[in-house]
């Protein structure tokens, strides 16, 4: 029997279309779904003619791959990827290469490779971004794990990922949790872009009085710039003119306005917040996406908690343009707080990430996938231990010259009283980071007042306590 050398298990979106990138690339598959009605779906419709095998068991599917075994798990993350790792550890031997391709947990990951790579199998956690679209075209993978096993996949994973001028959407990232910890930062920085997005439509229709076709007009305009060009301004400039056929209006006026989510933004303002790590426009957009699902009580509250209204009264065009500005400036602020927040990570737990690697394989397949990545990587490229990406010379020099527009931006949000919580956010981050004093002197007064923590001086060293009853 000829033998596989690939298999997929789990044919929901993301499975199905992986494995057909696989094939296409040159790799004959196998694969395996839980329920057999999937299987035979995707043999159907999608998989004839092709290099496919299907089982039907995983003993089955298990003995058509050759060895070592490459086989990837695209499950629900969580219990059921425990599920089928159990059940395929019993049929593998010594030297597989298990993949989780799933949003998995990054310590779930590292818990799974301290328990399958002791017994001598080879453990392999990898970030898939890039959507339905991305899995068969081509997505961004960031694989985690131990870098000898990873060896055996990088001639596949060089061909299946999304190609960009300076090589495949793919990089051996670090080990343990490490891929999954990215692709988790990744969705957290695709939170802040979208809010950032959301709050700029916000602005331009309600304060700038812009129409549907205006909308895609500036959004169309934006992505030719180098700055703002990216996968989410472009499908942001289509979805405005979609007009929905029943009742002739835009589509997106139509939509209920509350935002889901799985957990992968809540999970990076989680995972700051125990590494330390200040990411505000990150946050700001994970409780943007809460506060919009109190559809009910906010309907009610508009009734009742009255606030202004009105217009811009400046010229739209300037307008237009200090948006632009502020959003740009925005999104360099939230790019640093994820970079930061993958700096501080790689420190503490010893990953040794290459931040202008993860820049570069974020340029092609993702959803954040943007023209402006490119200057994050030169960024790091020039000096792997910057602090800050605010501190770059191109990005302070941008932030610098726009900073008016973007504050004007703000201004013009609060006298009209148009949330903007990660615009707001960004700006706070700025202004808190370049300020060389800031008010937490008093913070450790009180501390210290009501709580005896003490404090330092700043004109004399040592740690110091006072019994804070004024001196008269
Ligand atoms: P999904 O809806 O997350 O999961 C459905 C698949 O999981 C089905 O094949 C299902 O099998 C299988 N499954 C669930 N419980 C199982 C169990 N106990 N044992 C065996 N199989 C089980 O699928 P998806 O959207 O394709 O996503 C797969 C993974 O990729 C997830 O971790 C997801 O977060 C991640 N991801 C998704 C996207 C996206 O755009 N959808 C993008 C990037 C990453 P049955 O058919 O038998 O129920």
């Amino acid at each position: 029997m000829t033998l596989q050398s690939f298999g997929v298990i789990g044919l929901a979106v993301m499975g199905e279309n992986i494995a057909l990138n696989v094939e296409r690339n040159g790799f004959p598959i196998a694969v395996y779904n839980r329920s057999r009605e999937k299987t035979d779906k995707f043999m159907a419709e999608r998989a004839q003619g092709r290099n496919v095998k299907a089982a039907f068991t995983l003993e089955e599917f298990v003995a058509s791959l050759e060895r070592p075994r490459k086989i990837l798990i695209m499950v629900q993350a969580g219990k059921p990827v425990d599920a089928v790792i159990a059940q395929l550890k019993p049929l593998l031997d010594e030297g597989d290469i298990i993949i989780d391709g799933g949003n998995s947990w990054f310590e779930d990951t590292d818990r799974r490779t301290q328990e399958l790579e002791p017994a001598g199998f080879r453990y392999i956690g990898m970030g898939v971004s890039g959507g339905e679209e991305g899995a068969l075209n081509g997505p961004s993978l960031m694989p985690g794990g131990t870098e000898s096993s990873y060896q055996y996949l990088s001639p596949i994973f060089n061909k299946i990922a999304a190609q960009v001028d300076d090589g495949p959407c793919v990089t051996y990232i670090g080990p343990g949790g490490s891929g999954h910890y990215v692709k988790m930062v990744h969705n957290g920085i695709e939170y802040g872009d979208m809010q950032l997005i959301a709050e700029a439509y916000d602005l331009l229709k309600n304060a700038g009085g812009l129409d549907h076709n205006q909308l895609h007009e500036v959004f169309a305009e934006w992505n030719t710039t180098d700055e703002l060009n990216s996968f989410l301004i472009e499908i942001t400039a289509n979805i405005f003119p979609y007009i929905d056929p029943d009742t002739n209006l835009p589509l997106v006026e139509l939509i209920v306005d509350s935002a889901g989510q799985k957990g992968t933004g809540r999970w990076t303002v989680q995972t700051a917040l125990e590494l330390g790590v200040s990411i505000p426009t990150i946050t700001a957009a994970v409780n943007a996406r809460i506060i919009s699902s109190y559809k009910q009580e906010r309907v009610a509250a508009s009734k009742v908690l009255t606030g202004p209204s009105g217009k811009y009264n400046g010229q739209t065009k300037d307008f237009i343009n200090m948006v632009r500005d502020a959003l740009y400036c925005s999104k360099i602020c939230s790019y640093a707080q994820g970079m930061a927040l993958l700096s501080k990570a790689s420190q503490t737990y010893n990953w040794n990430l290459k931040l202008s690697e993860l820049a570069r394989i974020w340029k092609g397949g993702c959803i954040i996938r943007a023209g402006f990545l490119n200057k994050i990587k030169k960024a790091f490229n020039e000096d792997p231990a910057l602090p800050n990406l605010l501190l770059a010379p191109e990005f302070k020099q941008t932030i610098l010259d726009r900073q008016a527009a973007w504050r004007e931006v703000l201004a013009t949000a609060a006298k009209l009283g148009i949330p903007v919580p990660a615009f707001s956010a960004s700006l706070d981050y700025f202004d808190s980071y370049r300020r060389d004093r800031l008010p937490q002197n008093l913070t450790q007064a009180q501390r210290d007042y009501f709580g005896a923590h003490t404090y330092e001086r700043i004109d004399k060293p040592g740690t110091f306590h006072t019994e804070w009853v004024p001196i008269t």
